[in-house]
């Protein structure tokens, strides 16, 4: 008798879709060193270089010498403190909303929000790429789901005017996969129209876009009001662990009501909340970690256009080379390691069937000679 598990496993691994992990013996950051060996890495999402900042690393030590470490209980117990309070005026103020309110992960985030928001009546509409907290989280809510085409607000609008009751309409502000910039405007614009709420995930631009990097809403103008619901990660520009929800006062009385993702679960240690304030301090100041960023892209994009490599329509640090089939993307991706370079081949089921790809991301704390690296490396590796 072969164990139904074993079989399952070595059938995905036929289809080159198994998947490893790397073990890191380093922090995170431009090189990393995995099994001994150190490789330049483009995989992070610490698109700020924050992720191992001396001055967030001691704001955490010394915020655990006062606080501790472990929060010891959820935050409508006694989990909930000082430093978890004063994070959340500093986001709400940062992103210009009424209120936040800090969950212990985005994915739980997304969770939350969606299940406290709908009920067995509501219809929620999502992107067909949104990211898998989103998915999961309309799943769990048990509501009708209604996918639209990437980004094909005619056909949202169509979806919307054929449904009845209330409307949750979700979507990432930056795709996570593809690196492209949700049309924020046109769903707020059919989101009034039809009545619906509209909740927007900025994992990707929170920190990283608009002034301050008050995120992609800022960027595009677009305000924390109703019907407007802001979820950010702290966990990829931040370079710390979290996220929050940010929007009416109302909206945030009925998460800590509602929301079984931030009620049943111990609150993230406070001292993670202090290195998230000191975090969101650099965030905010420096500058020039955005414009560093946005040159290291703009040089990858040139390069890349002159070498012909398939690029996605991404203007932002997430850049995509999209090759279609899952193995040669992990034959791609490991002949680019065996020239000291890191960069994840991304497959099924994350991406859709057939667009399995090389997702290569920026941190401010690349230099302009390792795009060079990258582009030299990958002009080899595709040839
Ligand atoms: C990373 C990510 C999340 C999940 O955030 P975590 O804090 O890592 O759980 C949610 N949405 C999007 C679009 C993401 O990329």
């Amino acid at each position: 008798m072969v164990d139904p598990l074993l079989s399952k496993l070595a059938s995905r691994r036929a289809q080159g879709l198994y998947r490893q992990r790397q073990t890191l013996s380093s922090p995170q950051g431009v090189f990393v060193s995995v099994d001994g060996e150190k490789l330049l890495s483009f995989c992070s999402n610490d698109y700020l270089g924050l992720a191992s900042d001396a001055r967030i690393v001691n704001a955490l030590c010394k915020a655990a010498e006062v606080h501790g470490v472990g929060a010891g209980a959820s935050h409508l117990i006694t989990g909930h403190s000082a430093e978890h309070a004063a994070l959340e005026e500093e986001l709400a103020e940062f992103v210009g909303a009424p209120r936040a309110l800090v969950f212990s992960t985005g994915y739980m985030a997304n969770l939350g929000v969606v299940t406290a928001l709908a009920d067995r009546q509501s219809v929620v509409l999502e992107d067909k790429l949104n990211h898998a907290s989103l998915i999961d989280a309309a799943r769990l809510a048990r509501v009708q789901v209604k996918r639209y085409p990437h980004v094909n607000t005619t056909r949202l609008a169509a979806l919307l005017a054929d449904v009845e009751g209330p409307k949750l309409i979700t979507s990432d502000a930056v795709f996570s996969m593809d690196g492209d910039i949700a049309p924020l405007a046109e769903l707020l614009v059919l989101a009034k129209k039809h009545g619906a709420r509209l909740l927007l995930d900025d994992a990707h631009g929170i920190g990283v876009l608009g002034h301050e990097g008050r995120g992609t809403l800022a960027q595009q103008g677009i305000a924390i009001e109703d019907p407007v619901v802001l979820m950010g990660t702290l966990g990829k520009a931040f370079g710390v662990f979290g996220a929050f929800v940010a929007g009416s006062e109302a909206l945030i009385e009925t998460l800590i009501q509602h929301a079984r993702t931030y009620i049943y679960t111990t609150a993230l240690p406070p001292a993670i909340a202090a290195a998230t304030r000191a975090s969101l301090q650099i965030v905010r100041t420096e500058s020039w970690r955005r414009e560093r960023l946005q040159a290291r892209i703009d040089e990858f994009i040139g390069g890349a256009k002159a070498l012909g490599l398939p690029l996605n329509d991404s203007a932002t640090a997430i850049q995509p080379v999209v090759l279609g089939d899952a193995t040669d993307t992990l034959v791609v991706s490991q002949r680019l390691r065996a020239q000291g370079i890191l960069v994840p081949a991304i497959r099924p089921p994350t991406v859709p069937a057939k667009t399995a790809r090389l997702r290569i991301t920026f941190s401010a704390a690349h230099e302009a000679a390792h795009v060079q690296r990258l582009l030299e490396a990958l002009a080899q590796a595709l040839r």
